[in-house]
């Protein structure tokens, strides 16, 4: 957390962009006093849309999944508001995997629907500054012994 803020990762399908403009604009109040970051055309829309300084990564399709997924291994993530649709195959599939996978592996708090995010978003704890989400210990799997072969 930087002075309270915390930044925000939103990336929304495109069946999902609609709820993503519509969820955003309903908090926008609470999304300005944080630090924003977005896939290229969920930026797009919502900096349109809100007015409000929005940094655009590549369209996910083209990357953009993966710029998210690396910053929630840099920890420059907080919540990450990923609004999949559950109805139609993505052609990036693999990348949305890979960014909810990492989203596990490093305790990221990750909304995949509008209650899920208005909930995160509401949470005392979101604002507590003595609660900070609890960084997994990976030092064993650092250690791990592996066959070097000869
Ligand atoms: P987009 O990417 O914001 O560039 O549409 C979203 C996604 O990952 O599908």
């Amino acid at each position: 957390m930087r002075d309270g803020r915390k930044r925000i990762a939103l990336v929304a399908h495109d069946a999902k962009k609609a709820d993503m403009l519509q969820w955003a604009r309903y908090n926008r109040g609470i999304l300005a006093g944080h630090d924003l970051v977005a896939t290229g055309t969920t930026g797009r829309l919502l900096s349109d849309d809100l007015s409000l300084p929005i940094e655009c990564l590549l369209s996910g399709p083209l990357g953009g999944d993966q710029q998210v997924g690396a910053m929630i291994a840099d920890r420059r993530i907080d919540l990450l508001v990923f609004f999949c649709d559950p109805l139609t195959a993505q052609p990036h599939e693999p990348d949305v995997q890979a960014l909810m996978r990492l989203a596990g592996v490093w305790n990221v708090p990750i909304a995949i629907n509008r209650a899920t995010a208005d909930l995160a978003i509401a949470s005392p704890l979101f604002y507590d500054r003595a609660y900070t989400p609890e960084t997994p210990d990976y030092r064993a799997h650092e250690q791990r012994q592996v066959p070097a072969g000869a």
